[in-house]
């Protein structure tokens, strides 16, 4: 095993610094290891190239949020389960978060989010990103055959997989997984958003973290990108999939209080709020209280001002029909990320199906 500190990030008049690790093998005592517990064996972000039977190598990155474990157990589990034996094709393995998994949260106050530090980030000159660029230029001098970022979430929602492209083989990777399937542009500097650009890649999210079914979902799509010789050569059929678009991110303003349980607040959210997540949500329906001209951040992704929310009598109400995702009870990544996102149905040609229009 070798340690050499490959791409270390500039530490550009930063306090901080950050570099990351490359290995050529995966070694057997991290087979057990906990996500927290692998700073102790870890320096920081590591890359890992292991050996396959065959083929081009199939990315897979984990752990880009701290307390999102489901891809580091996935492919412990795999790993274990092949011990001594060669991976069916090639993997490059990113380890992301070290340190946030190590404090158990999504990312550290003095961090910038491991999953919004890739090339097309707004913030290219944090040693995140400059880390994810190496890992990136790393990726691009290897032949791929796609790449699998494994995510949780923390709200009631399905298991789902995520792309950036429409492209046949994009979806076909996507499918492997469920069939339903969101197509996002925002937020940017995302990880599946840069590796698209060299090879079919998803992110998929598995639920909330510490769920056997999500790490045993996960193993499955692992072992199916590995054992796939090719992508078909047919297209995905329309009826083969379920494909949403995410058009709006829902942001509480930084400044404004927030509560779930009717306590006085700037907003007042229902109790029940994730179990809005992947609804199809007609017109009128209610998301919580606001407290006089207060109103929730939506930025769309095409920039228009489509109007999402109704303000009357202190209601939030949906001012079209709308399908959430994401949207969370907890605090923590209302405040590091977004209260949700909005998507509507859409055909291959990345358009909102009429039906969704009524
Ligand atoms: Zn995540």
């Amino acid at each position: 095993m070798r340690a050499d500190g490959a791409g270390r990030a500039t530490i550009g008049g930063l306090d901080r610094s950050l570099s990351l690790a490359s290995y050529d093998r995966f070694p057997d005592a991290l087979l057990d290891v906990p996500a927290p517990e692998l700073w102790r064996h870890l320096p920081g972000p590591s890359l890992f190239s292991l050996e396959g039977r065959q083929g081009d190598t199939l990315f897979l990155s984990v752990l880009l949020h701290g307390n999102e474990d489901t891809g580091w157990r996935a492919i412990q589990h795999i790993l274990k389960r092949l011990r001594g034996r060669p991976l069916p094709r090639p993997v490059l393995l990113f380890v992301g978060n070290i340190a946030a998994a190590k404090a158990g949260v999504r990312t550290l106050p003095n961090q910038h989010d491991y999953n919004r530090a890739w090339p097309g980030t707004t913030h290219p000159t944090t040693p995140e990103a400059d880390v994810m660029r190496d890992v990136v230029a790393i990726a691009a001098r290897t032949r791929l055959f796609a790449s699998i970022d494994i995510h949780n979430n923390t709200g009631n929602n399905p298991h789902y997989a995520c792309v950036n492209s429409c492209d046949d083989h994009h979806l076909q990777l996507a499918r492997l997984f469920g069939r339903t399937v969101v197509y996002f542009e925002e937020p940017v500097g995302v990880q599946s958003a840069a590796l698209a650009r060299l090879c079919p890649a998803i992110t998929v999210e598995c639920g909330r973290p510490g769920s056997e079914a999500g790490v045993a979902h996960a193993v499955e799509l692992i072992e199916a990108a590995l054992s796939l010789q090719h992508f078909p050569v047919h297209a995905v059929g329309e009826a083969d999939i379920d494909l949403l678009r995410t058009f709006a991110i829902v942001k509480v303003p930084g400044d404004a209080t927030f509560s779930y349980d009717g306590r006085a607040a700037d907003f007042q959210f229902r109790g029940d709020l994730d179990h809005l997540n992947f609804a199809e949500l007609d017109v009128g329906v209610a998301l919580g209280r606001c407290a006089g001209a207060r109103r929730l951040e939506v930025s769309t992704a095409d920039g228009t001002s489509t109007e999402y929310f109704h303000y009357h009598d202190g209601e939030i109400r949906l001012a079209q029909r709308a399908i959430p995702a994401m949207l969370t009870l907890d605090p923590q990544a209302v405040r590091l990320d977004c209260l949700g996102y909005l998507m509507h149905r859409i055909g291959r040609d990345g358009r909102r199906l009429a039906d969704d229009l009524r």
